[in-house]
């Protein structure tokens, strides 16, 4: 004769399936891949300041080098027209003189500027490389976490079409009344559909039951009639 009992194999596959879903759903490597993404975007962010600091550093490298390069032209200008003769007055020469002496003191100050930033330029640019390095393990990690959350959920679903066979052969074997009326309570809390009685306790919420309703529960001749007051799970008693 068809019983309830027969059901509680189908339920403990079930339960088993609703953990291992719920394992795959929580892996560990999950959480482990966000926060290297958070990482990564840390990173990214990390480079682009050092990136746009090496700009600015370069900018004003070579605007001082630009400066320097214009003023040589002319103090080159200068000195080609003192030596060449063309310029024979001696006054005229002396002011020559001193604009040549102080173009190039002002070469010298841009030359030297545009070197202390090329200076200034050398740990910025070995601070980019680092960022970027890192940010190439974060991207290798990333890649390796993704593989193995592939591996892991291989893993579990080979686990559950194992169940899920294992269930359809169980199944095959119970009263199809009793099958429909339970899989018609598939959302039932925490998936717990039919549930041993011990005593006055359920085993699906663990709550205990009055003792009139319980003994209705154990005299019920319909599998409907024996649900937990507190949870609605079938009770086999
Ligand atoms: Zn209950």
């Amino acid at each position: 004769m068809a019983s309830l009992r027969d059901l509680l194999p189908v339920q403990e596959l079930d339960t088993r399936a609703l953990q291992l879903r719920h394992r795959r759903d929580n892996l560990d490597l999950r959480a482990d891949l966000v926060e290297h993404n958070q990482q990564q975007s840390a990173q990214q962010q990390v480079i682009s300041e050092l990136e746009a600091q090496l700009h600015q550093i370069r900018r004003a490298q070579k605007e001082a080098e630009d400066h320097a390069s214009l003023i040589d032209d002319r103090a080159q200008a200068i000195a080609k027209a003192m030596y060449d003769g063309s310029v024979t007055d001696p006054k005229e020469l002396g002011s020559l003189q001193t604009e040549l002496a102080q173009l190039r003191a002002n070469q010298d100050t841009f030359e030297t500027q545009a070197l202390e930033l090329m200076e200034q330029a050398d740990p910025v640019e070995e601070d980019v490389a680092d960022a970027r390095s890192r940010a190439d393990e974060i991207t290798a990690s990333i890649q390796a976490i993704g593989e193995q959350i592939i591996v892991a959920e291989a893993e579990i679903d080979a686990e559950l079409d194992a169940l899920a066979a294992e269930r359809a052969t169980v199944v095959a074997e119970i009263d199809s009344d009793l099958v429909a009326l339970y899989d018609s309570m598939g959302s039932m809390p925490g998936g717990i559909v039919v549930a041993e009685m011990t005593g006055r306790r359920c085993g699906g919420c663990h709550l205990e039951i009055p003792s009139a309703q319980a003994e209705q529960i154990r005299s019920a001749s319909n599998p409907r009639d024996s649900a937990c007051p507190e949870c609605g799970c079938l009770l086999v008693s």
